[in-house]
């Protein structure tokens, strides 16, 4: 082995109570996105320890930290994910906000402060050239959406996802390789890298009907819920016409349903995300769910207001990251527990990083049960987090190494969607509308309207 890599992961050990306790404050401390400010205090303190310097984002929780080798080269940005689930039945959720880390961001957190702890040791960055940019990054769930909306409005943030709005704010402009490792509760193997995974739109259907005593009277009502639940039972029996290999994913959930028994319900909400494995599949996926709205609202007289937001861009894995991913695992684990190739279903914004800079974005085992799920646990949070950072350590190495050959070719490359931050973001906004999907004309006649 390289005597640099062996270097790193000594340095990695020798502090891993540092990580570890990183790991097991976090899961104590779980918060949900753009609200992870004790996250963000007890890792700024433990980085200022190390004596690193950090540029905070200030009005939302995260900073980054660039560990410049002296040498002119690539910048490697390398994240850690922050922010919780709100999963109340989980036995382990705060009390409070029903918060816990059922993703795993909380060892994502601890393993990159372990690679800060890596590079502070003596020689860590001989040999190396260019820069590794470590980012604490808020709010990778696509949760609690009313609450984003609000720190739109008050103009905090423009974008949900934490990494969408850091492309936003311009950290990634100077950024050429992106990488991060996320935790997995696959109990087969102990690292996995799929090709890529699913993209999504979020969408939320306000369906408006006319409210009428419920047994007195029904016959004057117009019914909101049975509209919506026709609009899902429509969306069930396209599903036929999805195409495999596009993985297409829809799942909405009822979140108002109506307010009193007595009386028909005049409106409700169904919110979802359509899923799917490229922008192309997942826009005209969501026109037939935003036809099929439309017309189950006609159907009882209703309206519905549809409302689509730009999810996350599908992600795709560089190649020729994950082949370096993969030299690296190998010494870390036997070739059984290492699985690459295969898409997955989830989304994430690390797919968004990727339309713009070459990416991976792997998953390392230590985590138990289902990932978003009640029996989700961190049952071996030293291959979670030190081994992570380990790896982490020796990839970032071989990336900078000999005048930083490996990153330089996957640099030049690299197959990315979008030239700069400008396109993209004019890409992404124009996947936003709001707009009443069915109008009743005066001669009888009812328009649909519906866009993908
Ligand atoms: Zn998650
Ligand atoms: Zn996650």
């Amino acid at each position: 082995m390289e005597a640099l890599f062996e270097k790193l992961i000594q340095a990695v050990e020798a502090g891993k109570q540092t990580v570890l306790d990183a790991e097991r404050y976090i899961w104590k401390h779980p918060e949900a996105g753009y609200k992870e400010w004790k996250t963000h205090a007890y890792l700024k303190e433990q980085y200022e320890k190390l004596g690193y310097h950090l540029t905070e984002f200030g009005n939302i929780p995260g900073f980054y930290t660039d560990i410049d080798t002296g040498r002119p080269g690539p910048t490697v940005a390398v994240f850690g994910e922050m922010d919780s689930l709100i999963i109340p039945s989980h036995p382990e959720a705060d009390p409070e906000t029903g918060c816990v880390h059922a993703c795993g961001h909380n060892c994502q957190s601890a393993a990159l402060l372990g690679i800060a702890v890596a590079f502070k040791e003596k020689g860590a960055l001989d040999g190396l050239c260019g820069v590794i940019r470590l980012i604490a990054v808020p709010a990778e769930e696509l949760i609690d959406v009313e609450y984003r909306k609000e720190l739109r409005e008050k103009g905090v943030i423009k974008y949900f996802g934490g990494k969408v709005e850091l492309i936003y704010r311009g950290i990634l402009d100077d950024v050429d390789v992106a990488m991060m490792v996320h935790t997995t509760s696959n109990p087969q193997y102990s690292m996995t890298c799929p090709d890529g995974t699913n993209g999504c739109i979020v969408k939320k259907a306000t369906f408006i009907g006319k409210s009428s005593h419920a047994g007195g009277s029904p016959y004057l009502g117009r019914n909101a819920l049975y509209a919506a639940q026709t609009a899902m039972s429509a969306v069930n029996a396209l599903r036929e016409t999805f195409r495999d290999q596009e993985h297409i994913r829809f799942h909405p959930i009822i979140t108002e349903g109506g307010t009193v028994v007595n009386a028909i319900p005049d409106h409700v909400v169904v919110e979802s995300y359509v899923r799917g494995a490229t922008m192309d599949a997942i826009a005209s996926t969501n026109e037939k769910v935003n036809r099929a709205f439309a017309a189950a609202a006609a159907a009882f007289g209703c309206r519905v207001i549809l409302d689509d937001q730009n999810g996350y861009a599908p992600r795709f894995n560089d190649p020729n990251l994950i082949q370096v991913f993969l030299d690296a695992a190998e010494l870390f684990f036997p070739a059984s527990e290492i699985r690459v190739g295969g898409w997955g279903s989830g989304c994430s914004d690390m797919g968004d990083v990727s339309t713009l800079i070459p990416s991976v974005h792997p998953n390392i085992g230590g985590a138990v049960g289902a990932g978003h799920g009640t029996d989700y646990f961190i049952a071996d949070p030293e291959k979670a987090t030190v081994t992570s950072a380990k790896l982490q350590s020796v990839v970032l190495a071989k990336l900078l190494m000999n005048d930083a050959a490996l990153a330089k070719k996957v640099i030049a490359e690299k197959k990315v969607t979008y030239a700069n931050r400008e396109e993209y973001l004019a890409a992404i906004d124009a996947l936003n509308h709001v707009y009443d999907a069915v109008s009743y004309r005066e001669n009888g006649d009812v328009a649909l309207h519906f866009i993908g």
